[in-house]
């Protein structure tokens, strides 16, 4: 098994600064991959494209009820070394 393909992902950063959505981007499914960024963007959240190593160390799991963000723009998930 070769582990030298590197693959990225879409991730929408919310206005707090954590990663809470993230599409894989794959070739054969660009068109899913285009709808769930434009998703992202009428969420009003900020798209970068990242490996999915960095997506998987960065994601923020931790969940934000009513809309209120526990890290208030300091995610701890953000600080994870690439
Ligand atoms: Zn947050
Ligand atoms: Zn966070």
């Amino acid at each position: 098994m070769t582990t030298s393909t590197q693959h990225y992902a879409y991730v929408g950063i919310s206005p707090c600064g954590c990663i809470q959505s993230a599409v894989v981007d794959i070739a054969e499914h660009a068109k899913d991959v285009r709808r769930a960024v434009a998703e992202f963007m009428r969420n009003g959240e900020i798209i970068e494209r990242k490996t999915v190593e960095e997506v998987r160390k960065q994601f923020c799991v931790t969940i934000h009820r009513e809309g209120v963000c526990p890290h208030r723009g300091d995610c701890p998930f953000r600080k994870a070394k690439p």
